[in-house]
């Protein structure tokens, strides 16, 4: 498999409910949703979508709820940000890969009055440029 390909985290697919869609791109007001959000059931694990990565650190989604918690995980050619996760315990600076449990699945409807359903907010943090650049100038 390609080692620039994502996987959904939950197994799940993407979310589109009352509060909005969950792709890359959908309007969030004035600002636009910079990731994906694949649905989850809360408790469920959680799953690396990356190929092969190191947990660097943890994220937090929001500056002031610290009642929500995600992850940075550092591969070969791209970083991501995955949100509304417990972190499995220890896994901060281990190797992941592929598939390996990551996380528990927190259930973010509480923050939105049940309007969006449960899931997984995936965004890339950054990106090797090299893959896209255009060598024929
Ligand atoms: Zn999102």
């Amino acid at each position: 498999m390609n080692t620039a390909k994502l996987t959904s985290p939950t197994g799940l697919g993407i979310r589109n409910d009352p509060a909005g869609s969950g792709n890359y791109g959908a309007p969030r007001g004035k600002r636009r949703h910079n990731g994906i959000d694949f649905l989850c059931t809360p408790g469920q694990t959680v799953r690396c979508p990356v190929a092969l990565g190191r947990v660097i650190r943890e994220a937090r989604p929001y500056a002031h709820d610290f009642k929500y918690s995600g992850l940075v995980i550092q591969g070969k050619h791209l970083a991501i940000k995955i949100f509304y996760l417990d972190p499995w315990p220890g896994i901060i600076g281990t190797v992941v890969k592929r598939g390996d449990p990551i996380g528990i699945a927190q259930d973010i409807r509480e923050k939105y009055n049940g309007s969006m359903e449960a899931h997984i907010h995936l965004a890339i943090f950054s990106f090797n440029p090299e893959l896209i650049l255009q060598k024929e100038i």
